[in-house]
């Protein structure tokens, strides 16, 4: 018995995996982190929130700062559903374990395949 867990996260009850809501990819145990079976995309916090006031005329824009913030997006491996984010101080790990360079399986639609690893 498949359960939505979240938007774009199912947990199969009978087998115990993670899968992906949007075209069933197997996202790995579900006894472990789902975020393990995605890529991630470190992003830079200033594309997401470009600056509201104008950064030659004042310090502070409401824009992140990236020696402060960082975001990363975790994306289904093989349809591109980013499934979850997480903001994070720099020096921080994720709530997954550390992180391995990876190459996307398929062609992503929501993440970029040349910034994208596979977190393990
Ligand atoms: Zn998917």
């Amino acid at each position: 018995m498949r359960v939505p867990m979240t938007e774009y996260l199912f947990i199969d009850l009978d087998t115990e995996r993670w899968l992906c809501r949007i075209c069933g990819h197997d996202l790995g145990d579900a006894r472990g982190n789902y975020k393990e079976g995605t890529l991630v995309y470190d992003r830079d916090p200033r594309e997401i929130h470009p600056p509201i006031l104008d950064p030659e005329r004042y310090e502070f824009t409401f824009s992140p700062d990236p020696a402060f913030c960082r975001i990363l997006e975790f994306c289904c491996p093989q349809c591109g559903t980013q499934i979850e984010a997480e903001y994070l101080p720099p020096s921080a790990a994720s709530s997954s374990s550390a992180a391995r360079s990876a190459v996307p399986r398929s062609r992503p639609s929501t993440c970029r395949p040349a910034t994208l690893r596979r977190w393990t």
